[in-house]
């Protein structure tokens, strides 16, 4: 058995008052809290070990670093059932899921200016080719595969919600034709916590030859994820959400895809021979892929963010979350408020959103703040999921590993306080 009241005391963050209330923070959609073991990994990096990696002869940077990083890297890779084997690496190190997310946009554009050569053609784009979403995509899907589709004359189409916000599968083979070459769906929508019924939408894809990339920033820190099992090329998340630092994310590719992609960044560390009067010879992925001087204490703390979560065990966290999911699911029961998304406790995770009828967001998140509750208000960069519920912004709260179903109670009760307080009931 899992304790995670005693989790809970590994998050030193939370262990204080707000306003003159014990802190509850249901914000983890946005970032998650660090425990003290990734809090201590990277201190202790810059402690003990501090150097760049793959340069140098001395001991730190040569041998420590940089054994380290690439640990580190493999603990991440085990966490989403990649390869870490030298020379088949499949995780690439990024700024993080919308860095790992315009890195492909740029790259799919560099190989359809024709760099990159034979093997890159496959990620080439041109005018009338198809460019494939959803409209539940945070704008760090939307807008690079917006701009890539416009750099190359490509068209530009999504896949629609259902009512209650889900991504639709009943009409894949319309929005998915012989002329789609790319396809980029989130795993959970960041608005309505619902689970993406993925494998159809994959499926489809790769029936008519289409990459299919997965933005993986709400899934990774909640659920179980097996990135070879699904079956996808690509996929980006973020550590900051998966209870690991600021500052990196991943990028995961099949193997023989990144040996195909041509490189999005250029500088040091991912050039083999570089010369005055011809092109460059680029080093083979991950090193073609992360220019310059790496992020390494915050990749060593998220490799141990990604052991703190696998010794925890997903379906532990996903079963203990399904119980807070249930708790906040109450807020639609309360008169005047709306749920954006699914209703019932099924293929979604511990993120509702909902809407108060007459109280603007910034109201209720200040009136929720006054009481130690931390949720986030706005349009969580997902304009187009919100015009779909016919709104512009929205509150929302979701969980994390550390949450307790008292918390979600706390914020239910509260809940039931707004409109009284703003003279709308
Ligand atoms: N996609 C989804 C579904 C997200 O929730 C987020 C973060 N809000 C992102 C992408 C972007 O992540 P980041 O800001 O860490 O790059």
């Amino acid at each position: 058995m899992v304790d995670f009241k005693e989790i809970r005391g590994e998050f030193p963050i939370l262990n204080q008052e707000i306003h003159g209330h014990p802190l509850v923070y249901l914000d983890s959609a946005a970032t998650s809290q660090k425990p003290n073991a990734v809090i201590d990994a990277e201190a202790n990096f810059y402690r003990t070990i501090n150097a760049g990696v793959h340069r140098g002869a001395h001991e730190l940077a040569a041998a420590r670093s940089t054994m380290a990083f690439e640990e580190a890297r493999a603990k991440v890779a085990k966490l989403v059932g990649a390869n870490a084997a030298e020379g088949e690496e499949e995780i690439v190190v990024t700024g993080g899921a919308t860095a790992g997310l315009n890195l492909l946009a740029t790259a799919f554009g560099n190989a359809s200016l024709g760099r990159g050569g034979e093997a890159a053609k496959r990620f080439a784009l041109k005018p009338g080719d198809e460019i494939v979403v959803s409209r539940a995509e945070h704008h760090s899907v939307l807008l690079p595969f917006q701009e890539l589709a416009y750099r190359t004359g490509a068209t530009f189409k999504w896949i629609d919600l259902t009512e209650d916000g889900r991504v639709r599968t009943d009409n894949l083979d319309e929005v998915i034709t012989e002329r789609t070459k790319v396809v980029a769906v989130t795993h959970v929508g960041n608005t309505t916590g619902a689970i993406t019924n993925i494998a159809p939408i994959i499926k489809r894809a790769h029936e008519v030859g289409s990459i299919f990339i997965l933005d993986a920033c709400q899934s990774v820190p909640h659920l179980k994820v097996d990135f070879h099992a699904l079956d996808v090329d690509f996929a980006a998340w973020s550590a900051h959400k998966m209870y690991g630092p600021t500052g990196v994310g991943f990028l995961y590719g099949k193997r023989e895809l990144l040996e195909a992609l041509p490189p999005a960044n250029f500088g040091g560390s991912m050039v083999e021979l570089a010369y005055m009067d011809h092109e460059a010879q680029y080093m083979a992925p991950p090193a073609r892929f992360e220019a310059g001087t790496q992020p390494v204490a915050q990749v060593v703390a998220a490799g141990v963010a990604a052991e703190w979560m696998m010794n925890i065990g997903l379906e532990n966290i996903e079963a203990h979350e399904k119980t807070i999911a249930a708790e906040l699911l109450k807020l639609g029961d309360i008169d005047g408020i709306r749920i954006l998304g699914p209703r019932e406790n099924v293929d979604r995770i511990g993120t509702v959103a909902f809407d108060v009828a007459g109280v603007h967001p910034h109201d209720v998140g200040q009136f929720i703040d006054a009481q130690g509750i931390a949720i986030r208000v706005g349009h969580h960069c997902a304009q187009p999921v919100h015009r779909h519920f016919g709104l512009y912004a929205s509150n929302r709260a979701s969980s994390g590993v550390y949450n307790s179903v008292e918390d979600a109670q706390a914020l239910v009760e509260a809940a039931k306080g707004i409109r009284k307080f703003f003279g709308v009931e």
